[in-house]
């Protein structure tokens, strides 16, 4: 085992704190680096603080890593020493199953490995995730990043990235579609700069009033304050697709109104609460409401090399790690812009 040095939650009411702990050694097929940034996401958030149930703990979060290789197995043939690297929400899957093998490796049917608050396929050995100095990742779950990008700004492409990428590309989103961006967070504003590259016309539905220069500036062609009852009588039976990115309770029948015949409303946002739907709300206009998980491997790579292509990257603010709580405070009061990147060498 090698020692390793992080930022844990011991329990969901204890701030975070430094924690030491073990990574295995490099398998044959294993890629070692040195963390560099990862990303603070809405996810890490309600994990530590054990919203969705079952949080395991010591918990060190964080699934949106990059960082430069250190040490490859023998059988390693993707990544060589001195590489840039990325690591999203997944380390590792059964492999085998029917959504594994179609590369849909976050639906796998006998439980994906998740990068932290999870376990290794043996399902005992706890994950542990990238607010830490360095991982040690099977290269299949390893991403390559380019050279090219701003390293900080690329580390929140692999979680809010792909899991806003993977819904707009599996509906065919693009020029004719009217697409609403529900929440301008971390997972909003980057729906905003794939949805706006695909050639759709973008409207930021938000509750910040405040959001609307950065809205445009990110792409967005409309913005509308949903909190104002007369802007929101503009959008009744208006868009082809909604991207859900809220993160707190609220109200999907509002929403589901604004959806034009046939429209779709895409749940990213993974709200801790239930919500009531009206079936009266899908059947006229024969609308669906859908879901969608992060992204699959070779679709994290796409996305990755499409952003490259593109110089798509995410707009962040680099702060140190023993700031995560403050981050974690602004972020519950939606005062993200747009997303918070730990730099590692602040650990
Ligand atoms: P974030 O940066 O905190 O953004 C969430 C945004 O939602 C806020 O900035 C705010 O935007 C809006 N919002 C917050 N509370 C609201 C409320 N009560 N009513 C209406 N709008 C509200 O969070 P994130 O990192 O983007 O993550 C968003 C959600 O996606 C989280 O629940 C996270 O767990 C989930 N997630 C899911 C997946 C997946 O695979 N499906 C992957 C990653 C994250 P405005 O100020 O514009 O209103
Ligand atoms: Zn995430
Ligand atoms: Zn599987």
């Amino acid at each position: 085992m090698i020692a390793a040095k992080g930022y844990a939650a011991q329990d969901p009411k204890t701030p975070l704190g430094p924690f030491n702990f073990d990574r295995r050694e490099p398998g044959p097929h294993d890629v070692q680096f040195d963390i560099l940034y990862c990303g603070v996401c809405h996810s890490d958030l309600h994990q530590v603080r054990d919203e969705w149930g079952g949080s395991i703990f010591p918990m060190v979060p964080g699934h949106e890593i990059v960082g430069r290789v250190t040490a490859v197995g023998s059988e390693v043939s993707k990544f060589k020493v001195g590489d840039l690297a990325g690591v999203g929400c997944l380390v590792d899957s059964c492999r085998h199953c029917e959504n594994c093998s179609d590369g849909l490796e976050q639906y796998c049917l006998n439980g994906h490995s998740q990068t932290y608050n999870g376990t290794e396929q043996d399902h005992k050995t706890p994950t542990y995730g990238g607010y830490s100095n360095f991982i040690v990742v099977d290269e299949a779950f390893v991403l390559h990043v380019d050279e090219r990008l701003d390293l900080a700004a690329v580390a929140p492409l692999l979680c809010a990235g792909i899991t806003t990428y993977s819904p707009l590309r599996h509906w065919k989103v693009g020029e004719g579609h009217k697409v609403a961006v529900l929440g301008l967070g971390g997972l909003g504003h980057m729906a905003v700069k794939f949805a706006a590259s695909f050639g759709a016309e973008v409207t930021v539905l938000s509750t910040s009033p405040g959001k609307e220069d950065d809205a445009k500036r990110l792409g967005a062609h409309k913005f509308v304050v949903t909190k104002d009852p007369e802007q929101l009588k503009g959008v009744q039976g208006y868009f082809d697709f909604i991207i859900d990115s809220v993160s707190a309770s609220h109200d999907y029948n509002m929403y589901l109104g604004m959806l034009k015949t046939d429209g779709v409303h895409i749940c990213v946002g993974a709200p801790p609460t239930p919500s009531q739907i009206v079936a009266f709300s899908l059947i006229p206009g024969r609308k669906s409401l859908a879901g969608s998980m992060i992204g699959g491997l070779p679709e994290t790579q796409e996305m990755l090399d499409y952003c490259a292509e593109h110089n798509i990257t995410s707009d962040i603010e680099l702060i140190d790690m023993k700031d995560i709580e403050t981050a974690y405070e602004r972020m519950l009061k939606g005062d993200v812009r747009y997303r918070f990147v730990i730099d590692m060498k602040t650990l």
